[in-house]
């Protein structure tokens, strides 16, 4: 980790390729001297302090590269605590490339995934909490996600587990100090009192925790998978859900055929749509791996969407489908509306779906709705707080959950009357993970294992 704090660190914070303007960024002690030394500003002009200035950027042959506006955040006060400097230019790809190479040859060195974050995390700008909320934020594909990790960089998390921390600091100083000084050994009545507060902090730990079943899902979304015989019209909805609602993400992890798998909004949450007709027809060679790779699919899913065409009887191809899915949510789908009805589907399974929807996939008729019934189903089963602090990373929920191990025990030392020093023992680890959330106590290790995880250039 050392080796990150050295030097002055350069990276292109815009995405790639071409567009009206590229943004590179410096941080470290020589970013000025740096890009000061490439500019040539028009006659009078000043370059000031958190004033843009407009001016030529020279290549090391004093060769213009292009014309920019440079903007100097001087040390502390900005993103990384260090001296910053951004640089617009024109977003053409030999352009930002002709400027990193000028500062490069400077002496400037590109930056690691996540350092300026990194640097601002080390000179105390943000606490490692909001630090992931920064990557979370950038990462988010709804409105929603984009809202929860708002309120994380805003530490709203830090803030809820302060309480927390002070409560266990101010435990343990009191079993301290009856450690310390025999005749000030804490009195009954007092040792009940502490226990009860600890108490107090395992449950809050634990109301906290329980946010992450929905937090887990505002960050990796909802699965829904499309299933019905051949000819019900799966590839039809498939389509007329995607077209119709904005498509979020092209390439899921985990799906390798984007005509297979595509995520759209539900609810304010990015939703997984799976066609199973797709799977079944990339698969042609091997149909026994495509049915294989739809029951997976089937299994992760949060809804099934069971689609059968309301236009012919319910038959024995249909039948074939429900015992695969009769376990999970489902949604019947009679597609082909704009066709006069015949089918009567079984009672028992229109009375085990959670909501019967007729449609056209084709002509997209009531596709709406069926999104909105999608959006009932998944909403009261995943307790849909939307006001609450969540947690959202699986790391903050380890270290939670340590937290809330470490305090049983020293409960159960407590109990049974253990002298003071074993409780605070299990105290002490206690704070110390949820030190790690925030990221007071967390190791160089970690802190490098979770900056990895950014974007280069943030
Ligand atoms: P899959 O095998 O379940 O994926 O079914 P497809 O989506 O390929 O559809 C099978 C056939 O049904 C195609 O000829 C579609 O054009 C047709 N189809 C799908 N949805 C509708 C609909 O809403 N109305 C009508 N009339 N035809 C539909």
């Amino acid at each position: 980790m050392s080796r990150f704090r050295d030097g002055t660190i350069i990276a292109v914070a815009s995405p790639p390729g071409r567009g009206a303007i590229s943004l590179i960024r410096l941080s470290g002690p020589d970013s000025e001297t740096l890009v000061r030394g490439q500019l040539r500003l028009a006659k009078g002009a000043e370059w000031r302090p958190r004033r843009p200035c407009l001016a030529t950027l020279e290549d090391s042959s004093s060769r213009a590269v292009d014309q920019v506006l440079v903007t100097l955040f001087p040390a502390p006060a900005s993103y990384t605590g260090e001296d910053v400097v951004e640089i617009s230019c024109h977003g053409s790809p030999p352009v930002v490339q002709g400027i990193l190479e000028t500062l490069l040859r400077g002496g400037a060195r590109l930056a690691e995934p996540g350092e300026f974050t990194l640097r601002a995390f080390l000179n105390q700008k943000m606490d490692l909490a909001q630090a992931e909320g920064v990557r979370d934020l950038i990462e988010s594909q709804t409105a929603f996600q984009a809202r929860v990790a708002r309120d994380q960089i805003a530490g709203r998390l830090s803030a809820e587990l302060r309480p927390y921390q002070n409560d266990l600091i101010r435990i343990i100083s009191h079993m301290e100090a009856a450690l310390e000084f025999v005749e000030d050994e804490v009195e009954p009545a007092g040792k009940a009192q502490l226990v009860k507060q600890m108490g107090g902090v395992d449950r809050g730990l634990g109301h906290l925790l329980d946010s992450f079943e929905f937090g887990r899902l505002v960050r990796d979304g909802f699965c829904v998978t499309i299933v019905g015989r051949p000819n019900a019209g799966k590839s039809s909805l498939f389509n007329s859900l995607v077209q119709q609602e904005r498509v979020i993400v092209t390439d899921v992890p985990g799906t390798t055929r984007d005509a297979v798998a595509e995520t759209i909004e539900v609810g304010g949450l990015p939703t997984q749509i799976v066609d199973t007709a797709g799977i079944r027809d990339a698969q042609d060679a091997v149909e026994s791996l495509g049915v294989q790779k739809s029951l997976e699919y089937i299994e992760r899913s949060d809804i099934i969407l069971f689609v059968v065409d309301g236009s012919e009887r319910f038959g024995e191809e249909d039948a074939r489908v429900w015992p695969n899915i009769r376990e999970l949510p489902c949604i019947l789908v009679l597609n082909k509306l704009d066709l006069p009805k015949v089918i009567e589907v079984p009672m028992d399974i229109g009375q085990q779906c959670e909501s019967v929807v007729a449609v056209s996939a084709r002509h997209g008729t009531c596709v709406k709705e069926l999104r909105e019934a999608m959006g009932r189903v998944l909403a009261p089963a995943k307790g849909w707080e939307r006001e609450r602090v969540l947690i959202t990373s699986i790391r903050h929920k380890r270290c939670l959950e340590r937290a809330r191990e470490h305090l049983s025990r020293a409960l159960v030392a407590c109990e049974d009357g253990l002298s003071e020093e074993f409780p605070v023992y299990d105290l002490r680890k206690a704070l110390e993970e949820i030190g790690e959330v925030t990221g007071e106590t967390t190791m160089e290790d970690i802190l490098g294992q979770i900056f990895s995880t950014f974007c280069i250039g943030k």
